[in-house]
């Protein structure tokens, strides 16, 4: 993490609801408009709070960016999970052209140059920071890009991921639903990269903390993992 990487989170913007979708089971994928002075890095985040909306309980989330300026708009995602919070509640009722505010996009979880291999490990939610990153290396054939993605039922952005991956021969998604071939799949990769690769760890705090624990043993020095733990789940 450097200084540089929090320069975004003095960026305020207001965007309007696009579009909500119960994509699957409870998960949620929001479509904000993009204004045109809005920009941010693959892999940030933003701090979302709903204007004229009284919430019970803490008044802001934080949600990763999951597509690309080019893509022209502003995509989240989120998992309601029972109980909702009332903030959720309140973001998932709202209509098209209802006002979100958003503080940066700003973040750590990036990628670090152009030519490391990338071994993604990601759980549930944890994946919006991945598309963002994905979507931006999609068209470079210069290295190995690997996506884990492990989820109990169905993967988000799946068909996104299925799409890039017909494209370039260079990007390989994995989708696993059980932890046991999560961490075979990780290890096979730890073992081919070692560390020449860059490992983006992303989802539940619990799952990064132990994943990271298994990637050390497999001998990846800390300075090759990047974290974005979901603080909050
Ligand atoms: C860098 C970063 C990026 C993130 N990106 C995303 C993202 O892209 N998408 C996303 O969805 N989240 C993301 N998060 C997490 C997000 O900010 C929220 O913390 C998370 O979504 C949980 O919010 P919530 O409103 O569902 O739950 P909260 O109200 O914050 O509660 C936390 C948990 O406790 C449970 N809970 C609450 N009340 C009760 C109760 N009475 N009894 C039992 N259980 C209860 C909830 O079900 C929930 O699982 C990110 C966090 C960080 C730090």
């Amino acid at each position: 993490m450097k200084i540089s990487d929090f320069k975004g989170a003095f960026k305020k913007n207001t965007v309007t609801i696009e579009s909500i979708d119960n994509v699957f089971d409870d998960y949620y994928v929001i479509a904000l408009n993009k204004p045109d002075n809005m920009t941010w890095e693959a892999g940030e985040h933003g701090v979302f709070t709903l204007p004229g909306r009284k919430v019970k309980g803490q008044p802001f989330r934080i949600f990763s960016v999951s597509c690309i300026p080019e893509e022209g708009k502003v995509l989240i995602a989120t998992h309601a999970n029972e109980p909702i919070s009332d903030f959720k509640q309140k973001l998932l009722t709202m209509n098209k052209g209802d006002q979100v505010k958003v503080r940066g996009p700003f973040g750590w979880f990036k990628i670090q140059d152009t030519t490391s291999p990338v071994v993604m490990i990601v759980t549930g939610i944890g994946i919006t920071p991945s598309r963002a990153i994905i979507k931006s290396i999609e068209h470079e054939e210069t290295r190995p890009i690997h996506l884990v993605h492990s989820s109990p039922t169905e993967h988000l952005y799946k068909e996104t991921f299925e799409e890039i991956s017909r494209k370039n021969r260079d990007f390989h998604p994995v989708y696993t639903t059980s932890k046991e071939e999560t961490i075979e799949t990780y290890t096979a990769l730890a073992k081919v990269h070692g560390n020449d690769a860059y490992y983006f760890l992303s989802g539940k705090i619990k799952i990064i903390r132990a994943t990271k624990k298994e990637l050390k043993k497999l001998g990846i020095k800390g300075s090759r993992i990047i974290n974005d733990p979901y603080i909050g789940y």
